[in-house]
């Protein structure tokens, strides 16, 4: 049953144990860090697990921003760890309310940490991270992101934001592998990290990473590494670098396919579910579930027509909103254009009322007045 050649697959040659540092290098690079970047072989949840897991501590203060069910899962694993976690709950399918997240930092006597994700692929929304990360700072707190869903996407600066330990998974909008992720982390975060009581022998110690891994010079990785994985990710930081601007071709691609796919639906007769650009991921746009219409019919109706990749929401949003997904080789102009016309088509099927001539030609005048983005595949 597989597409690929047995020898593809199998007996791959080692990765070289001089590679993980480069590749934790171009990693850091692609996130703007100069902090120290560690590996946790696995897909990204097993990473910011990791995270949660290494800074938990008992009676440790930390303000959570929950956007999706990655947000419960944080609370979940901190709380398990001793930590005091004080949720931020954002409307389901919207940003952080910045007034909100403000309060509840201001109403905490003492803060240790803040918490958010940047971009949510599970229901297209942008949360305000530089806004959060000015509060957080302010504050004196360490600041912890998951930015799985928008690197490769949108602008993401470790360094100029002053973000402690950043998550990233090579999956979404750098089109890499899923089976590995990285993490960056500060200083100051290796510190809060390595108070005793500290994480030790454990699959989600990062303190294990670092005295096993960074702190021996960064070569052979402890374990068995899957070198598929580590080919992979190598081959998809090649692909990006081989981008005329390298990861800033790759994220204008994804901002123009957002913009594209936000032009069509207005010109649908349907507004975006988050109305303002801002706050949109650049991954997958949420495009409104009418009033009246069943969302998994909606699915199911757009299901038909080649080329769209349209799901609905997850955690809680589902009866809401559903996904067009333009994320890696899908942020170019066909899957764009298809994406608008099934979800147009499939409202109509539904008895709703759209302008599908109009969509189309929303969406080429969108690819049109841009400057060309390189070529995605
Ligand atoms: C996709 C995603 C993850 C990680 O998902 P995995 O499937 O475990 O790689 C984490 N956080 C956010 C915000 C995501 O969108």
């Amino acid at each position: 049953m597989t597409q690929f050649a047995a020898e593809d697959l199998l007996d791959p040659p080692a990765y070289p144990d001089v590679g993980y540092a480069l590749l934790a290098d171009r990693i850091g690079a692609a996130m703007r860090s100069f902090d120290d970047v560690v590996f946790v072989q696995a897909e990204a949840v097993v990473a910011l697990e990791a995270v949660a897991a290494s800074l938990a501590k008992p009676g440790r203060k930390v303000l959570n921003v929950v956007t999706s069910l990655y947000g419960d899962y944080f609370a979940t694993w901190l709380r398990r760890g001793g930590a005091v976690v004080e949720n931020v709950v954002a409307e389901p399918g919207r940003p952080v309310d910045l007034a909100v997240f403000q309060a509840a930092l201001d109403a905490m006597d003492e803060v240790d940490v803040v918490v958010l994700v940047h971009g949510e692929a599970a229901s297209g929304v942008l949360n305000p991270l530089p806004e959060i990360a000015e509060s957080a700072k302010a504050r004196g707190a360490l600041l912890v992101v998951d930015a799985v869903a928008s690197i490769g996407a949108h602008q993401f600066e470790v360094q100029t934001l002053g973000i402690d330990i950043a998550v990233i998974g090579p999956q979404k909008g750098l089109g890499g592998p899923a089976g590995l992720s990285a993490i960056s982390v500060s200083e100051a975060a290796w510190a809060k990290i390595a108070e005793e009581p500290a994480l030790r022998l454990s699959t989600l110690s990062l303190l294990d990473l670092k005295e096993k891994w960074l702190d021996l010079g960064a070569d052979a990785l402890p374990g068995t590494p899957a070198p598929l994985e580590f080919w992979a990710l190598d081959a998809a930081l090649d692909r990006i670098d081989a981008e005329e601007d390298g990861i800033e071709t790759v994220i204008e691609r994804h901002q123009l396919a957002a913009r594209a796919t936000r032009a069509g639906l207005r010109a649908l007769g349907v507004p975006p579910w988050i109305e303002d650009d801002s706050s949109a991921s650049a991954l997958v746009t949420a495009a409104p579930v009418p009033a009246g219409v069943a969302p998994q019919a909606l699915v199911d109706a757009s299901g038909g027509f080649e080329g769209a990749a349209i799901s609905l929401g997850v955690g809680g949003v589902e009866h809401l909103l559903v996904r067009l997904n333009h994320t890696g080789i899908r942020a170019a102009y066909r899957p764009v254009l298809a994406n608008v016309v099934a979800y147009g088509q499939a409202l109509a099927a539904l008895g709703q009322s759209v302008d599908i001539d109009a969509a189309i030609e929303a969406v080429a005048r969108a690819y049109q007045d841009a400057e060309p983005v390189g070529s995605a595949e």
